[in-house]
């Protein structure tokens, strides 16, 4: 079975198989969404709270620009916004929100309207990895603003983190590979929030 994957618009070989990073926030959510999205290409309107999502991160990201990095507890640094990453050896690509790069670091900056989760974690940790070689230069950690409070969480990235992205990313193309609707042990408050319910005749 040849697999295929959209990666910035366009399909790409199987050789050159890349996972967009923000499928392995959706895989940890239910390995499923990765499967309806990427293999057969379904399109359900999307929830409320993803639009508001979207909308939280613009304005933050318009506030980010216009801040001191102090609160980061950073004298100096440079930042970037949406920088685009993409590795061969992961196989995975995306676009990174913002990164602030100083003489000798990096740290990925990343906004989320909702409590942080594992997904999440897993997400930011993947474009630490990318940006690191991107960048030439050490990352260890990131950052992510959340809710009303605008206060960046610090997150110090462990290994076992970078070993379960390098997991996730494998088992999602081992799924897609494999062509069958993964199992899942989504929950019944995870799948009454999600717009594939329609589509899961076991739920
Ligand atoms: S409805 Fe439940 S099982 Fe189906 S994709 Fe959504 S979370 Fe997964």
């Amino acid at each position: 079975m040849t697999i295929t994957i959209l990666m910035t618009g366009k399909k790409v070989a199987q050789s050159n198989v890349s996972v967009p990073i923000h499928y392995l926030r959706q895989h940890i959510f239910c390995p499923r969404i990765p499967y309806y999205e990427l293999l057969l290409e379904l399109k359900p309107t999307k929830p409320i709270w993803t639009k508001q999502g979207l909308t939280y991160e613009k304005i933050q990201q318009h506030l980010f620009k216009r801040r001191s990095l102090s609160r980061f507890n950073l004298l100096t640094g440079k930042l970037h916004f949406k920088v685009p990453l993409q590795d061969d050896e992961l196989q995975l690509h995306g676009i990174m929100d913002g990164v602030i790069e100083t003489n000798d670091e990096i740290f990925p900056v990343d906004f989320k309207l909702y409590n942080i989760k594992k997904g999440d974690i897993a997400q930011l940790t993947a474009y630490s990895m990318l940006a690191s070689k991107h960048f030439n230069k050490k990352c260890n950690s990131f950052f992510i603003i959340t809710g009303n409070s605008h206060k960046p969480y610090h997150h110090v990235i462990q290994e076992k983190e970078k070993l379960l992205v390098k997991q996730i990313t494998l088992k999602i193309i081992a799924n897609l590979r494999n062509g069958l609707k993964p199992n899942s042990s989504a929950t019944q408050n995870q799948c009454s929030q999600c717009e594939y319910l329609n589509y899961c005749n076991d739920r």
